[in-house]
């Protein structure tokens, strides 16, 4: 029998609630069929079924647990994951609970070498970063989820088999009362790093561990600096090795620093370790006078690994559960955001029977082809924290070195971020459209690009679970023939909104249209007038044309939908 821990989790700054188990199921005489099953309710599978709900398709959560997770684990949710957090209602909670920031600083034996300065627009919404401890975001997430007609969460149900039965996948499920049964069309697999399921269905992940091992303490503590990034490297108290400090909200810091080769995780937690290293941190930056609390404490290894497939039969991979990524580089969630973002879309249109056969399966395109790029780029800054080999120690001391007195490798300190993945290779991307035309704007397979309309109001916040095409027009009506496609599409239940953007407030034959008398939206997307963009409902462009016929728009929404 599965019993989960009905003791709330210790925080200092989260007041943890135990949820009480769902075991209605137990004992059923039928086993019920359900359209789509998330496992797990991390900040992936939560989103997903919020993501889904979007599109109106119903969803049962599975969760283990009776309590959101411990620990401040992910901390930091990039820009990127903000606006796909608007569109499942949480970007706001996240916003204000959560400290906004952009700049890092780089220390080499405490003398400030790099700042990094991530780049901010006055067209995006949120700041390029935003720190909130992941408890606290999927508490955001939860709210949202119960408040969601669509979504059923279940407490305390942990799947323990899976078995492919053709159209649909049959899944056991232990609770504290005992076992029961249900079915579902799919299953979407987000039961993170140690995925069960990825287990029972013999699937192993691909790629690299590495070997350095870094501690993450969370302590609560006073102190006036602001909300930046620091690294410092080879400090005096842990020579050779890395340690990074990021502000949380509620006077909490996290200190991450590397352990030394020989030394067991037990050995680097235990109060007197923690202690005696915290305290020489702190010390570095002038700071022992503070007084400071333990919050939480772990250990970690950067693993990059990616299963080269996501989808298995009925059961679809998103999250860790797909993939272990190093949490440089806040890599970890916010990977994870834009695979439901991807998936969701692609999976509504499959259960309600729109989706060509080429859809769904370009998920796994898409984002496996992001998992390794990122296991790429991660892969460049986990050797230079922690070189695996003395050649590679030896060339990243010199650059350690060297940016003491030369500015010229300085850069060489900054490793990338998370970022948006532009899905250029994409299969659903149009073939034959103005894309190549275009010297401007956001190319085919990149997200769009928000646009700042007013003092607090920006395109993002007019997108919805659609297609979206963006006609970039100053008469008041939009061409006949591309009015009758529209129409046709909408007819067969495709999801397609029209916006335009020119000098007219109403267009016939658009749902919204957006003021751009100065042409100042127009020339950020580099677009002349009579132009279109056409994105998917994830935000992603498909196409992109300098005029806009109704045939062309017909084509490429065919595409976009997996018939080819
Ligand atoms: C110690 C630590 C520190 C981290 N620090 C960072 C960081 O600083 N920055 C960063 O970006 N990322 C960090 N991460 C990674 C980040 O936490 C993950 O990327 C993120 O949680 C992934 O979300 P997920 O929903 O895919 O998986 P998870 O958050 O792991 O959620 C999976 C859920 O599935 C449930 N579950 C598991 N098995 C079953 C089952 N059989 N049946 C039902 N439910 C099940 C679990 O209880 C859990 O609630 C850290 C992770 C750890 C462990």
């Amino acid at each position: 029998m599965h019993c989960p821990s009905v003791e709330p989790r210790r925080s200092l700054y989260f007041d943890y609630q135990v949820y009480p188990a769902f075991t209605a199921g137990v004992g059923a005489a039928a086993i019920r069929r359900e359209a789509l099953v998330v496992v797990g309710a991390g900040p992936i599978g939560l989103t997903a079924a919020l993501e889904l709900a979007r599109y109106g398709i119903p969803s049962v959560v599975l969760e283990a647990e009776q309590q959101v997770s411990e620990g401040s684990r992910a901390i930091v949710f990039t820009r990127r994951s903000l606006e796909i957090l608007q569109q499942v209602g949480v970007a706001d909670r996240v916003t204000q609970a959560g400290l906004a920031w952009r700049f890092g600083n780089s220390f080499y034996r405490n003398q400030r070498v790099f700042r990094m300065e991530a780049p901010h627009d006055d067209n995006d919404r949120f700041p390029p970063m935003t720190n909130l401890q992941q408890p606290c975001l999927e508490h955001e997430l939860v709210l949202a989820a119960q408040a969601n007609p669509l979504i059923e969460l279940r407490w305390g149900n942990k799947v323990v088999d899976v078995r492919q039965a053709g159209d649909h996948a049959w899944l056991e499920v232990d609770t504290p009362a005992g076992p029961y049964a249900l079915e579902s069309a799919w299953v979407i697999a987000a039961d993170g790093a140690r995925s069960g399921l990825r287990s029972l269905l013999g699937l192993k992940l691909e790629g690299a561990a590495y070997e350095g091992r870094f501690v993450i303490a969370d302590i609560r503590i006073k102190l006036d600096l602001p909300t930046e990034r620091l690294a410092y490297f080879d400090p005096p108290w842990n020579p050779g090795n890395t340690v990074l400090m990021h502000r949380e909200p509620g006077d909490i810091w996290r200190i991450d620093y590397q352990l030394p080769a020989h030394e067991t995780p037990e050995q680097a937690l235990s109060p007197e370790s923690l202690r005696e290293r915290i305290d020489a941190q702190l010390a570095l930056m002038g700071m022992q006078d503070r007084s400071w609390e333990l919050d939480w404490s772990s250990v970690y290894a950067a693993r990059a690994l990616t299963l080269p497939e996501y989808i298995h039969g009925r059961v679809v991979f998103a999250g860790d559960a797909a993939h272990l990524l190093p949490i440089f580089g806040v890599r970890g969630a916010n990977t994870g955001f834009q695979d439901v973002s991807d998936l969701c879309w692609k999976l509504a249109l499959q259960v309600k029977g729109l989706a060509g056969p080429a859809l769904l399966p370009s998920y796994s395109q898409e984002r496996v082809g992001a998992a390794r790029e990122i296991i790429q780029e991660a892969g460049k800054s986990t050797r230079f924290m922690t070189p695996p080999s003395t050649g590679q120690r030896l060339l990243r001391d010199a650059v350690l070195s060297l940016s003491l007195s030369q500015a010229f490798v300085r850069p060489l300190y900054h490793w990338r971020t998370s970022r948006p993945h532009d899905y250029c290779d994409s299969p659903l991307n149009c073939r034959d459209d103005d894309d190549h035309l275009f010297s401007q704007g956001p190319r085919v397979g990149a997200p769009l690009q928000n646009l700042r309309l007013g003092e607090d109001d920006y395109l993002f916040d007019h997108l919805g679970a659609a297609f979206h095409l963006l006609c970039f027009t100053d008469a008041d009506e939009l061409p006949k023939d591309v009015q009758a496609q529209v129409a046709r599409l909408q007819e067969q239940g495709i999801p397609l909104r029209v916006i335009t953007l020119g000098e007219q407030a109403a267009v016939k034959g658009a749902d919204l249209s957006l003021d751009d008398r100065s042409g100042r939206l127009r020339e950020l997307y580099g677009v002349p007038v009579g132009g279109a963009y056409l994105a998917r409902p994830d935000q992603h462009v498909c196409a992109r044309w300098q005029g806009l016929s109704g045939a062309a728009l017909a084509a490429a929404v065919h595409r976009a939908l997996g018939n080819h």
